[in-house]
């Protein structure tokens, strides 16, 4: 399922992994990114509500998202992770290592966009 969310582009086949138009979010620009980003969040929230959640419950729980750094500042952070090959600290959202290059292993979908 991710890979559809993470390679969608408006004009893409998402349905088609070698298509046209599927790129990485590496390969995006920040308007592509933030048209994706968009287009995921409308289709989440649009599929939620059609299963009974309200506009509160999203309100409290994007508070809570953006609290769990412990500042509330509209912004969304992850916590750094510990590179697998040198050890570093990496900070989170990175796909690699500011030290030694290596790919991060990232968990969370929502850190790539
Ligand atoms: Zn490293």
């Amino acid at each position: 399922m991710w890979d559809l969310v993470s390679g969608y582009v408006t004009h893409g086949d998402p349905d088609s992994a070698s298509a046209p138009g599927l790129r990485g979010a590496h390969e995006l620009t920040f308007e592509e990114r933030y048209h994706r980003l968009l287009l995921v969040v409308e289709a989440m929230w649009s599929i939620l509500k059609e299963h009974g959640h309200t506009d509160e419950e999203l309100r409290d729980r994007i508070r809570a998202l953006d609290a769990a750094d412990g500042v509330i500042d509209g912004r969304r952070s992850f916590p750094p992770r510990k590179c697998r090959s040198c050890g570093s600290l990496v900070e989170g959202g990175r796909v690699r290592c500011q030290i030694c290059g290596t790919r991060t292993v990232i968990t969370n979908p929502f850190e790539m966009l």
